[in-house]
Order: C-alpha cells, then structure tokens, then sequence
C-alpha cells in the first residue's frame, strides 16, 4: 500500500487506493448469521449503508457542499434524489448536523417525495429545515422524527429492523450551538458509527463509552487518524474493529492518506465517490 501512496499523480494515487481499500476484505469475520454489511463512499461524510434490503443514508443528501470539500458527483446527486438504484429502497435517513457540506433540506425533501419509506430521523436543526418544505403534507411530516439529546443521553429509535442511538457529539466549543449527532447504526448484525464534524476531546469521548460498544465500522472525520495522540483517543475511547476516513479534502488527498496510513495502516480512505466495501 505504501507504494501508492507516494505516486505524484494524486488522481490515480487516490483511485488506486480507493480500489484497492474498498476491495480489501481486512480481518472482517463475515458471520454466517448474517449478511454482509456494505458501505458505499457518496462524498464528504455521506455514505450508503446497506444488509441485504436495508438502507440507510447518512450526510448524502447535499448539494452545493463547502469550498474544498468533495460534493456528491451531479448523475449521482439525481439518483439520490429521486430514489433510484442504487439509492432505492432506502428505509431511513441520517443526517448529522445541518451544514451545506452534510444537507441540503431541498435534496432531502425530494428523496422523501420520491420515496414513500423513508423515515429521516435528526436533530431539530436539521429537521425544521426539512420540515419547511411540507407544511402542507402530513403524509410526509409523519416520516420525519425529530431527536434532541442531551448531555450524554442516548435516543433509540427502530425503523424496520434497523437499530439506531443518537447522541450529541460537540462540533467544538467554538461552536456549541450546532447540533452535531453522533449516531450508531445497526443492520444485518453490525454496528456502524458516524460522529459527523466531531471536534471531541478525550474527555468528550469518555462520557460517550463508545468504546463499551464494540462498533465494527467507525466513520471518523480525518482529523482524528493522522497524528499518535488522536490515534490513542481513537483506540482507547472508540475501539472500532475498522475505520474508514472521512471529510478528506479533495486537493489534499495524497497528504492525508499517507498520514492516516502511518497511523493506522488498516484504514479505509474514503476518497473515491461510490467506492464500495463489504465488511
Ligand atoms: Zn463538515
């Protein structure tokens, strides 16, 4: 993998990663019992997770994004929007908090109009920006479920067989006022975590007791994957079985990964939108 990383064509270094890490089946034991879990890359912090016919999207539906940050490619935009393969048949939407580079309330709206099962299940910040687009349709209010917790508190919500726990998560002190959630999803048996635009101190992260958890795929933001004293925090108080990086600026795609992979050579990159991995 080293090799890869230290090609100058960031383009092909990042396609040949994305490849060959979404390929990758690592240590994953796949339990008889259960389907495998497959998490496709959308852009950013936006992922499909999918076992067998569930789906669940998270931080996917946007559109403009944030200057520097990968956006959703626009054929794909259109098929998230309007429900289509291989954005059909998604059970529940996920979005960690309302920024323009994790929602649009415009493109959530119209995956709700286009698919009649989705559930979105969010903060009050992200859920009355949505909101605003049904003030005349109880059908779709009905999908739309709004969780505030506090301090540590855990909120658990089922839809279908899908298991799910939000927690606030601080997006930094600097801004305490945005809803940032942290959420564990469970489906086909596995627990996946994605603690959005996270800024999380050890303290933080004790509170949390993620770590009591055993989460099989944790989605982190880069920023906790590149230096020895993140990687501590991350081993000790989260504990995941995989990782896969997320929020990669684009531009600074070789730079990142070759950190990340100094610090935990068994992570996954997101950096190639619609990657695939099994797990
Ligand atoms: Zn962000």
């Amino acid at each position: 993998m080293k090799k890869i990383s230290t090609r100058s064509n960031l383009l092909l270094a990042g396609l040949t990663l994305a490849a060959t890490l979404f390929a990758h089946g690592g240590q994953a034991q796949v339990d008889a019992d259960h389907l495998p879990l497959e998490i496709t890359y959308v852009a950013n912090e936006g992922f499909l997770i999918q076992s067998g016919d569930q789906k669940v999207l998270i931080d996917a539906l946007f559109r403009e994004g944030v200057a520097g940050y990968a956006t959703v490619p626009p054929t794909w935009r259109d098929k998230l929007e309007i429900a289509q393969a291989p954005f059909d048949g998604v059970d529940l939407i996920l979005v960690s908090h309302f920024h323009a580079d994790h929602l649009d309330p415009q493109s959530v709206a119209r995956h709700l109009e286009n698919n009649p099962d989705a559930v979105l299940i969010s903060s009050p910040q992200v859920t009355e920006r949505v909101l605003a687009a049904f003030l005349d349709k109880p059908d779709v209010q009905r999908r739309i479920r709004t969780v505030a917790p506090q301090g540590s508190e855990r909120i658990r919500q089922t839809v279908g067989r899908i298991g799910l726990e939000v927690m606030h998560v601080t997006h930094g002190a600097s801004r305490a006022s945005i809803q940032n959630l942290g959420q564990i999803v469970t489906l086909g048996g596995k627990k996946v975590l994605h603690i959005g635009d996270s800024e999380a101190t050890a303290e933080d992260f004790r509170r949390l007791q993620l770590a009591k958890e055993s989460i099989d795929v944790a989605l982190l933001p880069f920023w906790y994957l590149t230096d020895l004293e993140s990687a501590t925090l991350v081993k000790k108080y989260i504990h995941p079985k995989h990782i896969i990086a997320m929020h990669i600026p684009p531009a600074e795609a070789d730079k990142w990964t070759r950190r990340i992979r100094d610090v935990f050579p068994d992570a996954t990159i997101a950096a190639v939108p619609m990657a695939k991995k099994s797990f």
